[in-house]
């Protein structure tokens, strides 16, 4: 059976890694990206590269946003020459980036107005994983839709956990990334007592990383914090992102998110001290003292 067009939108480091695994999987695949450099790669490696979102959609089956937040989202849809006005009906739209909830739902009801479904299948996993083909995706929307993309998603993630109606994945995924953020807040803030009370800093991080505060998250950001390497794999104004979603999406169920609200600020300093653009690990030199 011949391999359904898949068009993929946002070329940056989650959504570069993306487009690499479907073209060596053989699907058709039209890229578009907002700044046309990032674009230029694919285009040798055999995608065919369009000029706006809209010609992107156009007679592509399915359809994958992977952008930075509500806004480039937005635009990327249902700005000047969306993707939405060149979706056939029946095309399936995959919005995989990390989005509130509000927006997903509101992207889903437009989709439907044209006849087309949207799946919220944002990732867990980082850059290594989008290049390998090894994302978790967190996934809302119908069954139908999934098992139409399934085989898009098989190469794209080891697994696709399908979690209940739209915005569900969007949901999930907030949660997970304030988790992770409040995380790293911690660790920024244990590292600059280890300093402040002269502690060794490398038998510390032993003891810490391996024992009960050791999550995953803990022991990766503090691998990268000590070799001074922040070369972004998630950008770390990314992460200050979704703890303010996370917030936003918690004060509607009337819930105050205590713990994201305090390591939001610490990212936002990180933010005022210029290490936006780094990896969020970077949160940890942003606390340190001199
Ligand atoms: P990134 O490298 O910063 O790429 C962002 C992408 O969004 C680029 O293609 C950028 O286009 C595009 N973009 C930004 N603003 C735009 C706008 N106003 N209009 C159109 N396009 C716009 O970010 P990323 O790390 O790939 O993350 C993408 C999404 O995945 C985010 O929602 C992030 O939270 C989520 N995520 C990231 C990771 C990770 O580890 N990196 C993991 C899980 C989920 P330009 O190139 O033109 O700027």
């Amino acid at each position: 059976m011949s391999k359904p067009r898949v068009a993929i939108m946002g070329l940056g480091i989650m959504g570069s890694g993306m487009a690499g695994r479907l073209l060596s999987s053989g699907f058709p695949l039209t890229v578009y990206n907002r700044n046309k450099d990032k674009a230029a790669p694919f285009a040798s490696a055999g995608a065919t590269v369009a000029g706006t979102a809209r010609e992107a959609a156009t007679g592509a089956q399915i359809i994958i946003s992977m952008v930075a937040d509500d806004i480039a989202s937005r635009g990327v849809w249902l700005g000047e020459n969306g993707a939405l006005a060149g979706t056939s009906r029946g095309s399936v739209m995959i919005e995989c980036s990390t989005l509130t909830v509000g927006w997903i739902k509101e992207l889903a009801a437009a989709a439907a107005q044209r006849g087309c479904e949207l799946l919220d299948a944002p990732v867990t996993g980082t850059k290594p994983h989008a290049a390998s083909g090894e994302l978790s995706f967190l996934i809302g929307g119908s069954e139908a839709a999934l098992a139409t993309v399934q085989p898009v998603l098989a190469v794209l993630g080891r697994q696709c956990i399908h979690l209940g109606p739209t915005g569900s994945g969007a949901l999930l995924k907030l949660i997970n990334n304030f988790m992770c953020g409040v995380q790293a807040a911690s660790l920024a803030e244990a590292e600059a007592m280890i300093a402040a009370g002269g502690l060794d800093l490398k038998q510390s991080l032993e003891i810490l990383t391996h024992g009960a505060p050791g999550s995953g998250l803990v022991q990766r950001a503090a691998e990268r914090a000590f070799a001074n390497d922040f070369t972004p794999n998630f950008p770390l104004h990314l992460m200050a992102k979704d703890l303010g979603y996370a917030i936003d999406q918690a004060s509607h169920f009337g819930q105050n998110l205590t713990t994201a609200s305090s390591a939001l600020a610490i990212f936002k300093d990180a933010i005022a001290k210029g290490y936006g653009d780094q990896d969020f690990s970077a949160v940890i030199k942003s606390q340190q003292r001199g």
